[in-house]
């Protein structure tokens, strides 16, 4: 039986068709791809569920700086304003968006993460995931459907725009974590396969437009904090879409438009360190600093 899916809408078709959640389709496809069982493709995501756990633990000690010199340490202040009374968020979206910056100052150290969808945007979904584990105590096993749901939105952004910023600028990276993170959240929490990917549209939206502009050319600055702000976007996506609140641009349509607007973004916001942020006085004395040589100024 060959289990494939382009678009959203496909993938909707199937959960109805096999009466499975989003999570239980994308693991038929990764069994079928993979030629493997199914404990095989659910042991190869625990392995990477627990990378990301390590990681989230390594940045949290905030003993490393990065590279650049720009990372290192927020993690563990978040966590400390995590205890104080002066907190407005809830516990459980300040956790995970302490739990995102940890694994994605990890990530600016050298450290090991897993890429999700990308290294720069790789703490959303483990943030949000560690979080919900600990304060939602919800087993691991929930936690990898939570995985293979956002797996399912990462492979259709995939495959009909990009998860690249060097291609579709910041929304390409930030954006689809965000998405894929809203997905699973929604899935762990119960939503339907409709209400995971119209959380994945509702987060998405979101960022449209947003651009790489990574100071020194190194993924630190914005790239870290961006991924807290992943978390929040996802976590009131989910939100809503389980409150009854549909996004009037379906999922399928939102990938479709990022993918135009990637093409229209120019490229000195994709990646290249030549616009936006990157050229700031600041970022300009960073280089100056680490002399980091552009082609262009
Ligand atoms: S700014 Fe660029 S390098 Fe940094 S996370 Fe976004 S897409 Fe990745």
């Amino acid at each position: 039986m060959i289990i494939n899916f382009h678009t959203g809408s496909k993938l909707l078709r199937l959960t109805k068709k096999h009466k499975k959640s989003i999570s239980g389709i994308v693991i038929l496809r990764e069994t079928n791809y993979l030629d493997a069982k199914e404990s095989c493709v659910l042991n190869r995501m625990q392995k990477r569920w627990e990378v990301s756990q390590a990681a989230i633990k390594s940045g949290l000690n905030g003993k490393h700086k990065s590279v650049g010199g720009m990372v290192g340490g927020e993690a563990r202040k978040l966590n400390k304003w995590l205890k104080s009374k002066k907190r407005l968020m809830s516990k459980t979206t300040l956790k995970a968006a302490t739990y995102a910056l940890a694994n994605t100052e990890c990530n600016a150290c050298m450290g090991r993460i897993v890429s999700c969808p990308t290294a720069g945007a790789s703490g959303v979904l483990p943030g949000i995931m560690m979080a919900v584990k600990e304060d939602l105590k919800v087993k691991d096993e929930k936690i990898l459907a939570g995985y293979f749901a956002a797996a399912g939105v990462g492979i259709i952004i995939a495959e009909n725009a990009t998860l690249a910023g060097a291609q579709g600028g910041c929304q390409a990276e930030i954006g689809s974590a965000a998405a894929m993170a809203a997905a699973g959240l929604t899935e762990i929490r119960g939503g339907t396969p409709e209400q995971c990917l119209n959380a994945a549209a509702l987060a998405l939206k979101n960022f449209l437009g947003l651009a790489c502009d990574p100071v020194g050319g190194l993924v630190e600055v914005p790239c870290v904090k961006r991924n807290a702000y992943g978390v929040t976007h996802a976590m009131m996506a989910s939100e809503m879409s389980l409150a009854g609140i549909e996004s009037f641009i379906p999922f399928d349509e939102v990938v479709e438009a990022m993918s135009n607007i990637g093409k229209l973004i120019s490229p000195k916001l994709r990646e290249t360190a030549m616009g936006g942020l990157a050229v700031t006085d600041s970022a300009k004395r960073l280089e100056k600093k680490l002399g980091i040589l552009k082609g262009e100024d």
